[in-house]
């Protein structure tokens, strides 16, 4: 059955988030979860009216609140498919507190980001992604503080699941699965072009004609080459930097997604006319919150049901006497 709802979608004609809706919305169907098990949690900001285009339990909250809210729903019914819809503003401004510790406890859900450098529901404020020198309503001359990177932050919280994707890409859907198929929290950051206030701020990579140059698409055991399958990322000892050699050096890294060092360092790219790593960064499952605290809450209870026992075998009373109230 059809995941979308007959909800009028009310995005700006053009919005990247209608590329990204499509892309979930033809994903579902592959995942095996039914909509009755699934839930979309948002906050506020233009990404945060998914919940309401999905056939799916959706929730609208608080700006910034959404992993807490998520973490409500997975403890009360750990069975539920929980997704965190959220945008670069809500997830690291006055939500950051509340991801970074969604990501530290490693909350089983998915965790999409949509990130366009800008505050598009209140009219173009710069955010906290957006770059030096931004222009905007709140920054007439131009930004001057050093923007945040989703994925690096993300990594920095604890996460064992980092992605990115772009909303046009026709690769997205293979990210959102990869995010679903990891146990714990699952973080994708999707590059989204939003038209109205910061109209092709990712066109650095994301043109037709650069994006076989700048953008580098990894495949787990595989080379890191570019779509046209000449080149390859190296890594500088040395310097511990990466460089771009020919397809061929024997330098060429194989992309292992469990190695968190190598994870490091693909997240601080882009920058200097190095390409973009997108797909699966990092992918190394640990436990999770919930099977953490369910475990706790299963061995405390057993342990009162014995402490009960004892008392009950004892002979005396489980129940404490009120103290007589002085007069
Ligand atoms: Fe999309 Fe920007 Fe319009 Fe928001 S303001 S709906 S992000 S185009």
């Amino acid at each position: 059955k059809d995941w979308a709802t007959d909800q009028e979608v009310r995005w700006c004609p053009g919005c990247g988030d209608y590329a990204v809706l499509k892309a979930v919305q033809r994903t579902m169907p592959d995942l095996g979860v039914a909509r009755e098990k699934t839930v979309f949690v948002s906050g506020i900001g233009c990404s945060s009216r998914f919940p309401y285009y999905m056939e799916t339990y959706g929730f609208h909250t608080i700006h910034g609140r959404a992993p807490a809210v998520a973490t409500g729903i997975k403890l009360a019914n750990p069975e539920l498919d929980v997704w965190i819809i959220t945008g670069d503003g809500d997830a690291l401004s006055i939500g950051g507190n509340h991801t970074m510790h969604v990501l530290r406890r490693n909350l089983d859900c998915q965790i999409l980001l949509f990130n366009n450098e800008i505050y598009g529901l209140t009219k173009g404020q710069y955010s906290p992604t957006s770059r030096p020198g931004t222009r905007s309503p709140s920054t007439p001359f131009g930004s001057v503080d050093r923007p945040a990177r989703p994925c690096a932050f993300a990594l920095g919280a604890g996460a064992r699941f980092v992605a990115r994707g772009i909303d046009v890409n026709k690769n997205l859907p293979d990210v959102l699965k990869a995010a679903h198929a990891h146990r714990g929290a699952a973080f994708v950051e999707i590059f989204q072009n939003c038209v109205v206030y910061n109209d092709d701020v990712f066109a650095p990579f994301t043109a037709r004609e650069v994006a076989s140059e700048m953008q580098l698409w990894l495949k787990p055991g595989e080379k890191m080459l570019f779509a046209d399958g000449t080149k390859g990322i190296a890594l500088d000892h040395d310097t511990l930097s990466l460089r771009v050699v020919a397809g061929d050096d024997p330098a060429v890294l194989t992309h292992d997604p469990a190695n968190r060092m190598l994870a490091h360092l693909l997240v601080e790219m882009p920058g200097q006319g190095f390409p973009v790593a997108l797909g699966v960064l990092y992918d190394d499952p640990a436990p999770t919150f919930e099977a953490a605290v369910l475990e706790q809450n299963h061995t405390v209870a057993a342990g009162k049901k014995a402490d009960l026992q004892a008392l009950v075998s004892k002979g005396q009373s489980w129940m404490v006497e009120k103290e007589p109230r002085a007069e």
